[in-house]
């Protein structure tokens, strides 16, 4: 058995150790050695095996190939960013000025580019501010704005929503110290409910887009024009999916700007759903409130990072990114993706079609809207090769067939995409 010193000492496991560091390349010298031992290699080999057995990178997260139908998935990172927004985070990783003017040589506004563009991208909001993710820009509103005279918090109780993994909306905002007051019923709430609650101790209305789920039937609500006009209280509309304008597919989604439009004194959204852009929490509305929100110690617990300043920068300013694009996509153009790439399967010999398929927004989003899109049909028998293979790729199981749905798959990873189907089909015979 080669000993561990001089395995190490190889060309290829001395390079390996340069970019991933000693404690990976030693677990994948000593997997190796275990093969060996149980007789599976022989000695001689356990150098190649130990460079076959080297993890691609020094993070453990796998980079996934989308192919649910799900665009913003919340289990595989919600949205993926464009490769402008990349650029711009690798760009920030070493030191950068973040924080420094470099013209004067001084201490600089922290995010300016990033601020500027939000601001920019939502010409109604008088200032803006970023946090760590919406339920931060929460927590800091419910924290920042309510006081023991006025530490009530008025809210539908249609829209006290649990968005998943078990994160409740109502808990989040009882464990700030604010006081919930829900008005109305599940189903319903009247102008007449808001009014008999809103009072002195009144800190702000909450309304909240209930992102994940549709109330049909015998319903009422009072929209923010409606509450903003009424009471002299502050509305705070927590719009969810980060949709800074309407968008003409998602006809029911809240934006930035129509709320602040209506009345809204303060949005908060999510950056990684429908924007497009890395997790992050957007605040944008009246200068004075999004003042007591920043200059709350609070907010420095919940700032965010130069590599998400980064990121949101380039998803604001420049090309679409990958969501947006995905959710206008043409379904004539996933057809013919499809088609082009079963075509290359069935010469291969694999059991592939094109399905007609349904997408869907996810993250949250746009509950009941179905994107048009085509799907590769393959055997179910390849979904686990395809999930553990060096190109992972999720897909959706449907009547005893693996569906990757195209619309959630950036036209580039095309190639990948039937290289992976490939080589799954590959092991999976062998
Ligand atoms: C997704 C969502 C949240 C939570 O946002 P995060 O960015 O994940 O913290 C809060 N409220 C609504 C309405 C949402 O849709």
């Amino acid at each position: 058995m080669p000993r561990t010193d001089v395995l190490l000492a190889d060309p290829r496991l001395a390079e390996a150790e340069r970019r991933l560091g000693r404690a990976l390349v030693k677990a994948a010298v000593g997997r190796a050695q275990q093969r060996a031992r149980d007789g599976q290699i022989a000695p001689d080999q356990v150098a190649d095996a130990a460079v076959a057995e080297l993890p691609a990178r020094a993070a453990g997260l796998t980079p996934v190939i989308n192919a649910t139908g799900v665009l913003v998935h919340t289990n595989l990172g919600r949205a993926p960013l464009s490769a402008a927004a990349v650029d711009a985070i690798t760009a920030a990783a070493g030191s950068c000025d973040v924080e420094f003017d470099l013209a004067a040589g001084v201490r600089g506004r922290r995010g300016a580019g990033a601020l500027d563009a939000l601001a920019r991208a939502v010409p109604a909001a008088e200032a803006v501010a970023v946090v760590n993710n919406n339920a931060a820009a929460l927590v800091l509103a419910a924290t920042a704005l309510t006081s023991p005279q006025a530490a009530e918090i008025v809210v539908s109780r249609g829209e006290l929503i649990e968005i998943g993994d078990r994160f409740r909306l109502p808990d989040l905002l009882a464990c700030t110290g604010a006081t919930l007051r829900e008005v109305g019923t599940t189903n319903r709430t009247t102008v007449a409910d808001y009014a008999s609650a809103v009072g002195p101790q009144t800190a702000f209305v909450l309304k909240v887009h209930p992102s994940n789920f549709r109330i049909e039937g015998f319903t009422a609500a009072v929209g923010v024009a409606e509450l903003a006009a009424s009471y002299g209280v502050p509305v705070v509309f927590d719009i969810g999916s980060g949709l800074l304008a309407p968008h003409p597919l998602l006809p029911d989604e809240p934006s930035a700007a129509t709320a602040l439009r209506d009345g809204a004194a303060l949005v908060t959204a999510s950056g990684d759903k429908l924007l497009g852009g890395p997790q992050a929490g957007l605040l944008l509305g009246r200068a004075d409130l999004v003042r007591v929100l920043t200059r709350h110690p609070l907010a420095r617990a919940l700032r965010v990072d130069k590599l998400t300043l980064a990121a949101l920068e380039a998803t604001l300013t420049g090309p679409v990114p990958p969501v947006a694009a995905a959710l206008a996509a043409d379904p004539a153009s996933l057809l013919d993706r499809a088609e082009r790439a079963v075509a290359r399967l069935v010469a291969a010999g694999l059991d592939a079609l094109v399905v007609p398929a349904f997408a869907a927004v996810g993250g949250g989003g746009a509950p009941g809207v179905e994107l048009p899109s085509a799907a590769i049909s393959l055997p179910e028998a390849l979904a686990v090769p395809l999930r553990r293979g060096s190109s992972a790729v999720v897909g959706r199981l449907e009547a005893g067939r693996l569906l990757l749905d195209l619309r959630s798959v950036p036209p580039e990873a095309d190639e990948p995409l039937v290289t992976a189907i490939l080589a799954a089909a590959r092991g999976a015979l062998s």
